[in-house]
């Protein structure tokens, strides 16, 4: 069943001036992890150097994969479908990539006042199963009833998520609970295989896995190092080719969460997946939010967490935080920028790199985009 496809070309030569090395740029796709599209665009110096940094992507999100599965068991492998099997009977030696992610999404719970909540399993799987049974068979498309979702939800504290860090284990103290970590998975293990690579000298490459984007440094251009240019696209199912706005990033990750990818329809109202632990429905303040942040773990989980929260309370939450900033898609179609999200304007430093955002309205761009990425979900 899981299969990778391996496209690498050479798409063109650039020559940065001022920069004694030539590099060329590569471009790889592949598929099946996290059941979505990888896409990897590098400046090397070499075909060779591309796929060997390609090669050791791949094999470590396969990895991430694995470990953060909730649907499949892999022999030999204790992954969170083991942690979810075993709720209410025993704790479960795991990786400590498992130990990591789960301390980084347990403390998001509280940081994003409960709207991410990763015990929220038992809700989730609910609307799992009638999400697909409603793709599958439209006419039958139901709704679950507000007294099964209400039962599950009362099974979802993050507190019974016990983690020892000294033994590696984790237990669910709650046997009808289980953990999804569907909103912060991809990006957080995106941001790890970002900084081994860093850690190896890597300098200008940029991932997207299914949208979720993060740039190593920016890519080679006439002047030197450029901004990678990023096309958020629109929401909007009637303007599917639009590019809402065009995002300048150098190490710096973009993320977006939207109600227009993952979604069913009964009686003719869509109903997607990213559910407010309040009220247990699809929140439906928004078409889509997008987060500019380095971290791809933090955009990720900040991205859902937002589009579950009412515009004022997110705008002061995002503003709150240092070195993010957000945009967000009304309903109506506008456009709301966070506090520093401004046309050209330096939004942060990491790892002693500064990294700026700019956003230009599509039909303003030079060139065109360098790479083009559904920032969705
Ligand atoms: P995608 O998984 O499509 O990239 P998101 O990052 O926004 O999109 O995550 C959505 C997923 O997160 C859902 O499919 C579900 O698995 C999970 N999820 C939905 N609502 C919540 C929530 N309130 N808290 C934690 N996880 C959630
Ligand atoms: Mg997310």
């Amino acid at each position: 069943m899981k299969r990778f496809i391996c496209i690498i070309a050479a798409v063109s030569l650039l020559v940065a001036s001022g920069c004694a090395k030539k590099t060329e740029r590569y471009r790889a796709e592949f598929l099946s992890i996290f059941d979505t599209v990888t896409i990897v665009v590098g400046y090397s110096e070499s075909k060779e150097e591309f796929v060997e940094h390609t090669g050791q992507i791949k094999e470590q999100l396969a990895e991430y994969h694995r470990l953060f599965d909730i649907y499949n068991s892999y022999e030999g492998l204790n992954n969170l479908k083991t942690i979810n099997d075993n709720a209410g009977i025993k704790p479960v030696k795991v990786d400590k990539k498992i130990i990591s992610l789960l301390s980084f999404a347990k403390e998001l719970y509280y940081t994003t006042h409960g709207k991410l909540n990763i015990a929220l399993g038992a809700v989730l799987r609910i609307w799992h199963e009638y999400r697909e049974k409603g793709i599958l068979d439209p006419q039958s498309a139901e709704l679950p009833a507000k007294e099964l979702l209400e039962a599950a939800a009362r099974h979802s504290s993050i507190e019974n998520i016990k983690i020892d860090e000294e033994a590696q284990t984790v237990y669910l103290a709650d046997p009808k609970m289980s953990l999804d970590v569907g909103a912060v998975a991809k990006g957080y293990a995106v941001e790890q295989v970002a900084r081994h690579l860093e850690e190896k000298g890597v300098s200008s490459l940029l991932i997207s896995v299914g949208g979720n984007v993060r740039a190593l440094g920016g890519k080679s251009g006439k002047n030197g190092e450029e901004p990678w240019n990023i096309a958020v696209k629109n929401p909007d199912k009637e303007e599917p080719d639009a590019d809402l706005c065009n995002l300048f990033i150098t190490d710096c990750s973009v993320v977006s969460s939207g109600s227009y990818e993952r979604y069913y329809t009964v009686e003719g109202t869509m109903f997607h997946h990213i559910i407010d632990p309040g009220t247990l429905l699809p929140a439906s303040y928004f078409k889509s939010v997008t987060v500019v942040c380095p971290d791809s773990g933090l955009a990720d989980a900040l991205s859902t967490a937002v589009f579950i929260m009412p515009l004022e309370m997110g705008r002061e939450f995002i503003d709150s935080l240092a070195g993010v900033e957000a945009l967000w898609v009304l309903d109506s179609g506008e456009i709301v920028y966070s506090k520093n999200f401004r046309l050209g304007r330096q939004i942060g430093n990491t790892r002693g790199r500064t990294f700026c955002v700019v956003s230009l309205p599509s039909t303003t761009r030079g060139d065109g985009p360098s790479v083009l990425l559904a920032c969705h979900l």
